[in-house]
């Protein structure tokens, strides 16, 4: 597989930072492998990352200021902001989104989570499709990204143990849902498992080695392998408009694996 579009969203300060050589990394196998990439190293863009009335080109109307409506319409009319035009061209240049972070208290660097903010518009990533008593919009595997990938390439300071199932921390998956269900499989992204980096405070040369060499693998088989079975919205597995698993799909306990197939 190649000739594949590739956009990798890059959220660290510090180019040589663990985070700056799986990115790179990543764009050394990609390339290799034929693909076509291009990178938004948001701390190097000086990305802004608040919400605010200047992101909205729309001379003064819509007040007081209401983010929801205001994106709809400049999103509509074109007013966006020209930094987040460029974002939203690259993802729809994209067959596949990468997005390479630190785990910051259990989420995203600010300056990604406000990527997403900006970037993810009304009419573009949420807001999309017919809302009405039968269909509740094109959203949970459909949507404007529908058709592509997502990969959360994610370093923690914690052990993998402490992420696992019974961890003090919680169980990885469940952590980045609010990413891999909410936020990239909402608008329609197929969204791979994570590769999750641990212990990052014990890296030497040997356990880079190792790591790169799982990461090579999933970056080669980032086409081929099943994403994460997340149900699909409007696939019948849900109550419309009120979004409910049917109580007839028989899936034991209450936590947000009764959202995969
Ligand atoms: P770095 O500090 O740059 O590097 C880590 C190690 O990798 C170092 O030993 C470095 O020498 C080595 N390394 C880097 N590049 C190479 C290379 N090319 N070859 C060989 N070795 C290399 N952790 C959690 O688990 N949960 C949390 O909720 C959490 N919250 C945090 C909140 C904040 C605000 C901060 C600052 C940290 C938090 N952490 C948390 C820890 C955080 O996840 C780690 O600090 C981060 O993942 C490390 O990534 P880095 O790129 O900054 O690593």
């Amino acid at each position: 597989m190649k000739d594949k579009n590739i956009f990798i969203v890059y959220a660290h300060p510090e180019p040589r930072s663990l985070n700056g050589s799986l990115k790179n990394f990543s764009v050394e196998v990609l390339e290799k492998l034929g693909h076509h990439v291009v990178v938004s190293d948001l701390y190097a863009m000086q990305w802004k990352a608040e919400v605010d009335a200047d992101d909205f080109l729309l001379d003064g109307r819509n007040k007081p200021f209401k983010v929801v409506s205001s994106s709809k319409e400049a999103y509509a009319t074109g007013k966006l902001t020209d930094d987040v035009k460029a974002e939203l061209k690259k993802l729809l240049w994209a067959d596949a989104v990468i997005f390479q972070f630190p785990l910051w208290w259990f989420s995203m660097p600010a300056i990604l989570k406000g990527w997403i903010d900006r970037v993810f518009a009304y009419g573009f990533a949420y807001g999309v499709g017919e809302h009405s008593d039968k269909k509740w919009g094109d959203r949970y595997g459909e949507g404007t990204l529908k058709g592509r990938r997502a990969l959360l390439s994610v370093t923690a300071g914690g052990w993998s143990e402490h992420y696992s199932e019974r961890g003090i921390n919680g169980p990885i998956d469940d952590i980045l849902f609010p990413i891999t269900h909410g936020t990239l499989f909402y608008p329609g992204l197929d969204v791979v498992k994570s590769f999750v980096t641990y212990k990052t405070d014990k890296i030497d040369g040997d356990r880079f080695v190792d790591i790169t060499a799982q990461l090579r693998v999933k970056l080669e088989n980032l086409f081929l392998e099943e994403p994460i079975p997340f149900r699909i919205q409007n696939a019948g597995d849900y109550n419309i408009p009120v979004l409910t698993l049917k109580n007839e799909i028989n899936i034991q306990g209450r936590g947000f694996h009764i959202h995969q197939r």
